[in-house]
């Protein structure tokens, strides 16, 4: 059993990352993220969802810390599972402490200049969710989904303004993370040094860690 936490900045790739190894796991990836974006039209918390993730801020705690402890309750989460952009304030790392223990916390460490190009040239297609880049994941037609024929948007938290934002609030909210999970022992830290570094790259490094550490 593997509980991982992928730690880093908006665009470091935590998604991609975990989204590929949850298979050779065997377990589920939980993206506060998308957990968030089912609960946009939810009559009570989906508005207030909306205006934080639109202008790319956080999410309150009390939110995000419930929606996330109802998805670590269900069945596939009890035999591990990959955090992806969960914890993202020292409040709710502690928070986590108080509901499971994690073993490993993979910090991606991704220059702000590739964040900002991968970010701003990020498409996802608004039905089935599979996310594109227009500079090194394209789409096998412009602008067109390759599984479901749909035309790609850009996030809303995606564009300029938004981007500069998320990344203030990441090096003022979530960067501190990484002292707080290094003091603990627990943090390894896999590093990005170009735009286009394959993701079965770096997910074969973050094995690796897996091994080593005797964690799979
Ligand atoms: P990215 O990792 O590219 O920033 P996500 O899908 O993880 O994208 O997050 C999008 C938005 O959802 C964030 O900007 C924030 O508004 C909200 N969100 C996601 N996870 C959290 C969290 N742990 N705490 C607060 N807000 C969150
Ligand atoms: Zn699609």
């Amino acid at each position: 059993m593997v509980k991982v936490i992928m730690l880093g900045p908006p665009g470091a790739g935590k998604g991609t990352y975990a989204t590929r190894m949850a298979p050779k796991l065997g377990i589920p990836t939980i993206s506060t993220g998308d957990l968030l974006r089912a609960a946009r039209d939810d009559p009570e918390i989906g508005g207030i969802i909306r205006k934080y993730q639109d202008s790319g801020e956080l999410v309150p705690d009390e939110i995000v810390i419930n929606a996330l402890k109802k998805r670590l309750e269900k069945d596939d989460a009890k035999n591990g599972f990959i955090l992806d952009g969960f914890p993202r304030t020292i409040e709710q790392a502690k928070a986590l402490e108080g509901i499971t223990n994690i073993n490993v916390v993979i910090n991606l460490d991704v220059p702000e200049e590739i964040i900002i190009k991968r970010l701003s040239s990020r498409r996802i297609c608004p039905k089935c969710g599979t996310i594109y880049n227009l500079l090194y994941l394209k789409p096998k037609v412009d602008e067109i989904c390759d599984k479901c024929g749909t035309k790609l948007i850009q996030r809303d938290d995606d564009k300029p303004e938004a981007i500069k934002e998320r990344l203030k609030i990441y090096h003022e909210k979530t960067e501190p993370l990484i002292d707080f999970y290094k003091e603990k022992g627990i943090l390894m830290t896999v590093t990005t040094d170009r735009i286009d570094v394959p993701p079965e790259e770096q997910v074969d490094k973050i094995m690796s860690i897996l091994k080593e550490k005797k964690l799979i």
